[in-house]
């Protein structure tokens, strides 16, 4: 176990259209791997000009919170979900600066697919600025950047060290080896439009409320 006087915490953002166990085990096994203190959910608004969730804020919001009821590792912060503005995550990043400090170690998680289409997101180049990126692994990807700019600044930023996630409080990426979990929330919505059982893909009090509330049908 690595101590650390400040204790290194993780937000992990997505539209969570629903969460999903692909969202919830491979970062369970992350936070064991590199000491994460706690992460912290964080399921975002989407902007109108792109496509909608099924689901709405609310019930986006009551689904993540079932999913997590029973463990505190995770926590749930719902400031992106109260906006009406587009979730820029480096915007929110500075946010959580504002209010931890900048000394406090902070990760940000995202899948593999996150990272090859990092670069297209909003003013990317400043996320390693705020936090550092600790990514999962996800079937079908590989981490093979599409240009060569982007390779260097994958391995200029790279590293293997847990320590140094802790001893800094952004600026890294960390590439973890992660259990792999086929499932995606559109698959998730496909099956349960058809009828097919999801108990094996969503966490049997998610998968009730989505039943009750005639969701993705
Ligand atoms: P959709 O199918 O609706 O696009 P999704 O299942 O990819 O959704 P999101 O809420 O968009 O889920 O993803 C949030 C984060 O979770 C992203 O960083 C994504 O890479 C990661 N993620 C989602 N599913 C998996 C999975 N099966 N394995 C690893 N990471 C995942």
């Amino acid at each position: 176990m690595v101590s650390s006087p400040l204790p290194l915490c993780a937000i992990y953002g997505g539209t969570f259209d629903p969460i999903h166990y692909g969202h919830l085990k491979p970062v369970e096994a992350l936070a064991k791997k590199v000491a994460l203190h706690q992460i912290t959910i964080m399921p975002n608004n989407v902007p109108p000009h792109r496509p909608q969730p099924e689901a709405n804020s609310q019930q986006r919001k009551a689904m993540v919170e079932l999913a997590i009821a029973d463990n505190p590792l995770f926590r749930l912060d719902t400031r992106e979900l109260e906006r009406s503005t587009p979730s820029y995550t480096v915007e929110t990043l500075e946010q959580v600066r504002r209010e931890q400090g900048s000394q406090q170690p902070l990760a940000f998680i995202i899948g593999q697919d996150s990272l090859l289409s990092l670069q297209r997101w909003h003013r990317w180049e400043c996320l390693l600025d705020l936090c550092h990126l600790l990514v999962c692994q996800r079937p079908g990807y590989t981490v093979s950047m599409d240009t060569a700019g982007q390779q260097r600044w994958l391995d200029n930023h790279s590293t293997t060290s847990v320590e140094e996630l802790h001893a800094a409080p952004a600026g890294k990426i960390y590439l973890a080896q992660t259990p792999l979990y086929d499932i995606s929330a559109t698959a998730i919505r496909q099956r349960l439009e058809q009828n097919l059982p999801c108990d094996e893909f969503v966490p049997a009090p998610v998968l009730q409320f989505i039943h009750r509330h005639n969701l993705y049908r």
